[in-house]
């Protein structure tokens, strides 16, 4: 083949449509995105349809996240979220990429998409978290508008939660749809983000793990990723998702450093059975793995083998 026919087929291969299926050494075919909960079925929709035109998992993280915000049937985050015993909604997200920046915001009010202002804070400032009035004065510098995030079912769930007034989460329901995001994209780089609005009728104040870099998201593009939902304090006690990922490090698959770290949880915190924790993981390679306390945590997988909502292991 002659020069001038090698530079026809270079100019005729700029119009073919390039293949997704980059794949891992392993073998595992890129992209792929995993979301905690039946809303992560959505956001991973959204998170794809970057992934597949050659995006990055930054923007295809931050992109899925914001559904679940703006969703008001998901109650525990963003616009619609349950407020805490005072009647505010207030917000906690992070987001992490490929180079270990982050960035992150916690007691946020008033803005819909928390998620978005963790990423100008990781690629505006010089810090990692902003938090509430700060949070809010950045948030409205960058542009964000303010609005009412209690819909009208969330203020009567509180209103209805005032009668007794007691804080007792119930498992799997009251507390745990945090959206905790992770993809892998076509050049092999992970990056994840976590939004929520936190525990139901929480304290005035209270921050959970979800916007804390090691508790409720970690990202080291080395190893693989990890995210939580679940009762934060017990992940943020053991510092939850750093322990999955440096589980992987040390040679578990992303199953068996979930298991790991809810097994932590369990020796380390006596009163775990009262709680529901999940962790979901992604390695480096593709592998995808999720372990809880409590049976009843799902997740959704999305690559070009499989679309699927996932029961996760439990321990009880
Ligand atoms: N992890 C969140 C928190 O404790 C709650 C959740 O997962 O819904 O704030």
């Amino acid at each position: 083949m002659n020069r001038r026919h090698l530079l026809q087929l270079g100019a005729l291969s700029s119009f073919l449509p390039k293949s997704t299926l980059a794949k891992t050494p392993k073998g595992n075919e890129l992209p792929i995105v995993v979301s905690t909960w039946k809303h992560g079925i959505d956001a991973n929709i959204a998170a794809w349809n970057i992934l597949v035109k050659k995006g990055t998992a930054l923007d295809a993280v931050e992109a899925g996240a914001r559904i679940s915000e703006a969703d008001p049937t998901v109650m525990s985050v963003g616009y619609g979220g349950f407020p805490d015993r005072e009647g505010h909604v207030t917000l906690d997200a992070c987001i992490m990429d490929h180079q270990q920046n982050c960035g992150s915001v916690a007691f946020l009010q008033h803005i819909k998409h928390p998620v978005s202002v963790a990423r100008k804070v990781m690629e505006q400032t010089p810090h990692v978290m902003l938090v509430g009035e700060g949070a809010l004065q950045f948030a409205k510098a960058q542009g964000f508008k303010t609005e009412n995030l209690l819909t009208e079912k969330a203020k009567k769930a509180w209103q209805e939660w005032l009668k007794q007034a007691k804080y007792q989460p119930v498992i799997n329901i009251e507390n745990h749809d945090t959206i905790g995001i992770l993809a892998l994209d076509s050049s092999g780089n992970l990056s994840g983000a976590c939004t929520t609005s936190g525990a139901a009728f929480k304290m005035h104040g209270r921050v959970g793990d979800s916007p804390l870099i090691g508790a409720g998201l970690y990202v080291d593009n080395e190893i693989g990723a990890a995210t939580a939902t679940g009762m934060g304090e017990l992940m943020i006690k053991t510092v939850g998702c750093h322990s999955v990922v440096e589980f992987m490090r040390q040679g578990a698959t992303a199953q068996q450093a979930c298991q790991e770290a809810v097994e932590r949880i369990a020796k380390k915190l006596p009163n775990f059975k009262k709680f529901q924790v999940g962790f979901l993981a992604l390695s480096k390679q593709g592998d995808v793995g999720a372990y809880c306390i409590q049976p009843g945590f799902n997740y959704a997988v999305k690559s070009t083998k499989q679309d699927k909502l996932q029961d996760g292991a439990s321990m009880l």
